[in-house]
């Protein structure tokens, strides 16, 4: 039987998370359960360093809202917890020194200032100064030093850190599940820190470990790692365990030019980078999908085809629909390119799909914030604006009309719409308005257009104006719905206030 499929999002507490890693988090849970396998999220707080007050809380809420539930992680205690490394802390000692035992790795008491000089030194000839084969058996190492004086040292505890050591000349063959094969000569490595002097691991030998005592079995996450995975094949290898399988995602791209999607892209160019609104310790506030109104599908949806495409034409998965299609073999190589329209029309895909009562507490919402008692049926409101909405704030904005008459006329509008004789259509237009007995748009706009025609004075003179004066701009629905909806007297009224406005 082969082993239950297990992988692990293992993001750093340093910030918001940044949808480059919602999208790790995203993929790490359709390759598990499309596996039906387990999704685990560990939280990788090793660096205390760089630990950002309310990073945990924000990728867990993340996650949450992106409805992308992890099966084990804080708060959620499976066999292989507790799943934050700061609480794991003492366990890594040991494994290092398993590798100091083996030869390994070794202890290096080279002083800070000490390798300053080193590095400044090379610098002087025009090189840069790595710690590794080339140079170790003259530092200031285990490697080169007598056991009782290693062990004096060690009893007296002066500082030290413990390094990997690299073999010096060796091509290795590693497998990425998406870049296939790839040779890297160990040579050009430098001897890694595993084990700091404050007595904690660095990320490396935690990942492993973690990934090891976890029973990861595939290790999916950004290309940034990538660097790294010589390192960790040679760190399974040292401690005589088999490796998962390794899977390095692309990079998001900035959606022009080259280069990385930064904070400063979105900033620029008006478009979240991170899942929800960031509030950062210094009081910067960076926007996010979820307070700009994106529904989480659509930002599902667009995440998941950044980078990765199922082969066919569809485009629209809700989270089933992705379980069922992903496909690791498909995510692409190559960098992917943010396209911010893209989503916006996934955003508008998916708020045609709500049900309309979500639309209509939508807009209830907005009316209360803005103080407006609706004597109109939203629901009608709500039908007749749909599909041209984007986001849910968008029904005030192209349905405002509805609940205020207008409080002056597009200027632009105007002047094209309003000729000689407009004042005297309009007033015809009330006239029919005013006798209309069947009060449906179907009725009224029969009624209207039948005496435009028989008239012979063309739509465009008699809809222009007429739009105008109910709206007071050229935008919204079919102009009938609007008079059906805004009934006999309130439209009257509003045609008379233009038909005075142009006077
Ligand atoms: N803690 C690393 C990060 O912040 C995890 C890298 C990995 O998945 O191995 O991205």
């Amino acid at each position: 039987m082969s082993k239950r499929v297990r992988v692990r999002f293992a993001p750093s507490p340093t910030g918001p998370l940044h949808i480059g890693g919602v999208r790790t988090a995203l993929y790490n849970y359709l390759f598990a359960k499309k596996n039906g396998g387990d999704f685990i999220l560990r939280i990788e707080d090793t660096d205390q360093n760089r630990y950002v007050e309310g990073a945990e809380e924000y990728i867990i809420e993340a996650l949450n809202w992106l409805e992308i539930p992890y099966d084990e992680g804080p708060g959620k205690e499976g066999d292989c917890g507790p799943y934050r490394q700061s609480e794991r802390k003492s366990i890594y000692k040991d494994y290092a020194e398993k590798l100091i035992d083996s030869g390994n790795a070794y202890y290096a008491f080279d002083t800070p200032d000490e390798l300053a000089q080193l590095r400044e030194e090379y610098e002087s000839k025009g090189e840069t100064f790595i710690y590794n084969w080339h140079n170790r058996d003259r530092l200031n190492n285990s490697l080169n030093m007598d056991a009782d004086i290693l062990a004096a040292k060690l009893e007296n505890g002066d500082p030290y850190i413990i390094r990997f050591k690299s073999p010096a000349n060796e091509v290795l063959e590693l497998e990425d599940m998406i870049r296939g094969n790839i040779k890297v000569d160990t040579s050009t490595l430098d001897d890694k820190v595993l084990f700091k002097s404050d007595g904690m691991p660095t990320y490396h030998l935690a990942n492993i470990v973690d990934d090891r005592t976890m029973h990861i079995t595939h290790v999916i996450r950004g290309e940034e790692w990538l660097p790294s995975l010589a390192l960790h094949v040679m760190l399974y290898r040292a401690f005589g365990w088999e490796a998962p399988q390794f899977a390095h995602l692309p990079l998001i791209m900035k959606p022009v030019g080259k280069g990385k999607l930064s904070k400063r892209d979105g900033d620029k160019m008006g478009f979240p980078v991170f899942p929800l609104e960031w509030h950062a310790p210094n009081g910067e506030i960076s926007s996010g999908y979820r307070e700009s109104g994106y529904l989480p599908e659509a930002v599902i949806n667009m995440l998941a085809l950044l980078g990765w495409n199922p082969g066919t034409e569809q485009e629209l998965f809700d989270l089933e629909d992705l379980v069922q299609a992903f496909d690791i073999n498909r995510v692409h190589k190559s960098g992917a390119k943010f396209n911010p329209e893209k989503t916006d029309w996934f955003q508008h895909q998916y708020m045609q799909k709500k049900e309309d009562s979500y639309l209509v507490s939508a807009l209830q919402e907005l009316l209360k914030e803005k103080g407006i008692e609706a004597n109109i049926s939203l629901e009608k409101v709500v039908g007749l604006l749909k599909e041209r909405i984007t986001f849910t704030r968008d029904l005030w904005e192209q349905g405002d009309f509805f609940f205020e008459a207008p409080a002056s006329f597009d200027e632009k509008a105007q002047k094209k719409a309003v000729k000689e004789d407009t004042s005297e259509i309009l007033q015809n237009i009330i006239d029919k308005i005013q006798a209309q007995n069947e009060w449906n748009s179907t009725a009224l706009s029969d009624n209207i257009k039948g005496w435009v025609k028989e008239s012979k004075i063309g739509f465009g003179r008699v809809m222009m104006p007429l739009r105008l004066s109910l709206v007071g701009e050229m935008k919204g629905p079919d102009v009938f719905d609007i008079i059906e909806l805004l009934g006999k007297e309130e439209s009257i009224n509003r045609i008379k206030k233009f038909i005075e406005q142009i006077a």
